[in-house]
């Protein structure tokens, strides 16, 4: 009855710990929760304004399929003043999140038998993604020592004839590294389409993230208003891809979606158009959460060799502690109330490790890490 495809897939992980988290919750315990990916403040009031305005304005028919004119300028600029490259409004496709960004993008490119290369660990639905369309996600492990920095010559050694492209995410999910300008630099010179998932760009802490179209052209952006702009229930993303790429891109995105919801187009407009101060707040506020959750996290003896500088993870060596980290999530869920993610949701180089996502108040994260020191100090 169940496609073989779909039978293939891994469930999310986060999203089963996730769930029995609440279902922990109904039955009246506190849970701390430091498993999700998404950000705990509201999204900026002039984005909620300009959306119900779109709304009032009449605005709630079907738009373009490749997304609102001012939004896709407003795009192409963000890109030229943020990274100074040269994007046209021509190349940009506006999407209902940046999860359809990358199924579309991955459509286009894949026929069965091909690979696209990652970073082990990385994003738990690349992998996913790859299966569903019958190609392979070969892996490239990187490690804590170099602060998980993908190696070129590792990738360059595994490229084969059927490699379409290769998959990078800066700052990552779930390591929060950061990769360094001579590293993409080296990446793109390897002359391979690149897919740079720049989802968490804006959320760093020191030095500002690159975007792959400063080294490449042969490359598709991936971005979204969820992380940076706290919009993860408005379901809106976008790409940026090569011109002939467009057109095919196009035809999926009208037959699978027909296009993003109109009036959250207007909020995307406006998020990048108008300056929010809530925005710079809860990047510092993301920050001092950040120093306050490694400084506890080594304390209680997980180790960290190399400081996460972006994104909201901290993603934790607990050898020490376990080699199963499904099970001892479950097992720290159960008997410390308190939820983070495996290490194994992001590929088997992830084994042993925990992230732990700071986007939740210091407050809770406090309570968190005090529970999990009595629990791992006894
Ligand atoms: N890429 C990465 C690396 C992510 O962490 C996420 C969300 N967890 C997404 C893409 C998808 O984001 P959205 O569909 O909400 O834009």
């Amino acid at each position: 009855m169940i496609s073989d495809c779909c039978q293939k897939i891994s469930p999310f992980i986060v999203m089963e710990i996730l769930e029995r988290a609440k279902q922990l919750e109904q039955q009246g315990d506190h849970i701390i929760h430091l498993e999700i990916g998404e950000p705990d403040f509201e999204t900026p009031q002039r984005i909620i304004d300009a959306a119900k305005e779109s709304l009032d304005r009449g605005d709630t028919h079907y738009t373009h399929s490749l997304g609102i004119l001012p939004l896709r300028e407003a795009i192409a600029r963000y890109y030229s003043v943020n990274y100074r490259v040269s994007v046209s409004p021509q190349q940009v496709v506006v999407t209902s999140g940046t999860s359809p960004a990358l199924l579309l993008v991955l459509s286009i490119l894949l026929n069965s038998g091909d690979n696209f290369i990652g970073a082990n660990p990385s994003y738990a639905c690349y992998k996913n993604f790859l299966t569903y369309l019958n190609a392979r996600f070969k892996c490239v492990n990187v490690y804590q020592e170099d602060g998980f920095q993908y190696d070129p010559d590792q990738i360059r050694q595994n490229i084969d004839s059927r490699t379409k492209a290769i998959m990078i995410n800066s700052p990552s999910n779930p390591t929060g590294t950061l990769l360094s300008a001579d590293k993409m630099k080296a990446i793109a010179a390897l002359d391979k389409l690149v897919i740079s998932d720049e989802i968490y760009h804006g959320l760093v802490y020191g030095e500002r993230a690159h975007s792959i179209l400063e080294f490449t052209s042969n490359a598709i952006v991936l971005n979204g208003f969820s992380k940076l702009f706290a919009m993860t229930g408005w379901r809106l993303g976008y790409l940026i891809a090569p011109l002939e790429l467009i057109r095919p891109i196009q035809k999926l995105q009208q037959n699978l979606f027909i296009c993003a919801n109109s009036f959250v187009q207007w909020g995307g407009v406006a998020a990048l158009t108008q300056t929010h101060p809530e925005i710079e707040q809860m990047v510092s506020t993301y920050n001092q959460r950040r120093q306050y959750m490694i400084k506890c996290l080594r304390n209680i003896s997980f180790t960290i060799a190399v400081e996460p500088r972006g994104a909201f993870y901290v993603f934790a060596n607990a050898k020490k502690f376990c080699n199963d980290s499904y099970q001892f999530a479950l097992d720290l869920l159960k008997n410390t109330k308190v939820a983070v993610t495996p290490g194994i949701d992001f590929g088997d180089n992830g084994e042993g490790y925990l992230r732990f996502s700071y986007a939740n108040s210091l407050e809770n994260i406090e309570i968190g890490m005090d529970r999990l020191e009595n629990y791992l100090k006894k």
